[in-house]
């Protein structure tokens, strides 16, 4: 009673947890999360852990005894089924384990959860999704020498999963609706490097692929079904299926306690929800754009570790009392064996993009320019140059697209 609630054990939930002890809150923090494991992160999912899943210590956040010492309780196993605001500053949650927590503040970091397709087969045994270290754990049962591993969804977990699998001995093809690679993220240059790229490492992939459904036997999938422009269905041979198709926000009790959701928990920029009082971050908030409007687009959510870490410390000093606006730099990064691609920035609404470096050489950058004006990069294998547009988009520095397409520019110079 009186302290902070947060509902959700993963990396935004404690983040904020760490955040508002580094920020000198010394009220009472329970954090509840549905899964059986204590916080853990994420990423290695698709890359290292779903190579080598023997020792899953190596995916805790923070270990037990730091809870332990910053007097956060963690409960792991237990979901919070519902959630009621009694007065201006004091709630009540339910558990499913029949407890009932009081609080004062109420943060929501319930995360994500993976979109499923519904088609013919899609419940046969061998078909996958991934999110939570179970999963990460079954995949990579199924890994191995010249197992058929069919990806379905070409965005940035489907890449991964296809060439940690690829590394494993698989034959991997990846089936993508649309007509190129991480579509949603990126632009036409950064896709066709990476169609190139997997290709050239033996990864077969096919664009505009239409899903049917899955043949089986015995239970267990056996091809992926693929109708063609004429109608016509094709089977593609599979021993194993990766759907990696997107992620729903997980909005359920959100939506219960009556905040505004659309994709997501609409916030304002101090992660506030649309009661003046819950504040939600993470894969499941959606906020303003950082950097206001562009064209038609104003909010947004992001999927990503750092936005998890720069909410929370928004939310923290949201709910220290602070009037904080979330004002950094979005970034991300993907990792796929010997491709490591990170992006600062937000590319929506870019009018033009300039190239630097060649993508065949494995080591360039894409830079998105809105009225000539810097929004964004994609930068493969080139750590210094992300840097550089990190900096550039943080401090206003101009980086003009006449001068960052020449390589012998180095843009750490100019932004320096
Ligand atoms: P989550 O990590 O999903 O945590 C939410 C938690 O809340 C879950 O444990 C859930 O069980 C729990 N919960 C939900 N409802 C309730 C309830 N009612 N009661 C109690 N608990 C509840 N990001 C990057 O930046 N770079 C990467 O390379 C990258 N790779 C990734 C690879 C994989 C395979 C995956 C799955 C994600 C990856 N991400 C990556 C994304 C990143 O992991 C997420 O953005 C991040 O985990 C979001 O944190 P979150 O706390 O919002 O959500």
């Amino acid at each position: 009673i009186g302290g902070t609630l947060i509902v959700g054990a993963g990396q935004a939930g404690v983040e904020l947890a760490t955040a508002l002890r580094a920020a000198g809150d010394d009220r009472p923090i329970t954090m509840i999360g549905a899964e059986r494991h204590a916080p853990y992160q994420r990423p290695p999912l698709s890359k290292g852990f779903l190579k080598d899943p023997s020792d899953a210590g190596k995916l805790l956040l923070r270990d037990s005894t730091w809870f332990a010492q910053q007097d956060i309780t963690v409960a792991c196993g237990e979901s919070v089924d519902g959630l009621v605001w009694e007065s201006d500053s004091a709630g009540k949650a339910l558990t499913s384990t029949g407890r009932k927590i009081g609080f004062a503040s109420l943060a929501l970091a319930t995360g994500a959860t993976p979109r499923r397709l519904s088609l013919p087969g899609a419940d046969l045994g061998g078909i996958h999704y991934l999110r939570s270290v179970e999963d990460a754990r079954t995949l990579a049962q199924g890994l191995g020498q010249s197992a058929k591993l069919v990806v379905i969804g070409g965005g940035f977990i489907g890449l991964e999963v296809a060439e940690t699998a690829r590394q494993s001995g698989c034959r991997v093809t990846i089936l993508e609706a649309a007509h190129r690679l991480i579509g949603r993220a990126v632009c036409e240059t950064t896709s066709t490097f990476y169609l190139q790229a997997v290709q050239r490492r033996g990864t077969k992939v096919r664009t505009g692929a239409e899903i049917a459904g899955f043949t089986g036997e015995n239970g267990s999938v056996r091809s992926v079904q693929v109708r063609d422009a004429t109608g016509n269905l094709e089977e593609i041979a599979a021993d194993l299926v990766l759907i990696g198709i997107g992620v729903v926000p997980e909005t359920g009790l959100a939506e219960r306690l009556g905040l505004a959701v659309d994709n997501g928990v609409h916030v304002d920029e101090r992660m506030v929800a649309s009661d003046g009082r819950t504040v939600a971050l993470g894969d499941m908030a959606n906020m303003p754009l950082p950097g206001g409007p562009r064209g038609d687009i104003e909010r947004i959510r992001l999927e990503s570790v750092p936005n998890a870490i720069e909410q929370a410390r928004i939310a923290a000093a949201t709910l220290m009392g602070g009037t904080e606006s979330y004002s950094a730099v979005p970034w991300f990064w993907s990792d796929q064996g010997g491709i490591k691609l990170q992006i600062a920035g937000l590319s929506h609404g870019h009018d033009r993009t300039v190239l630097r470096g060649d993508p065949d050489s494995e080591k360039f950058c894409v830079l998105y320019y809105l009225r000539e004006q810097l929004v964004a990069a994609d930068c493969i294998n080139n750590p210094r140059d992300f840097m550089a547009v990190k900096t550039a988009l943080r401090t206003g520095v101009p980086l003009p697209p006449d001068v960052v397409w020449d390589v012998g520019v180095p843009l750490m110079e100019i932004v320096r």
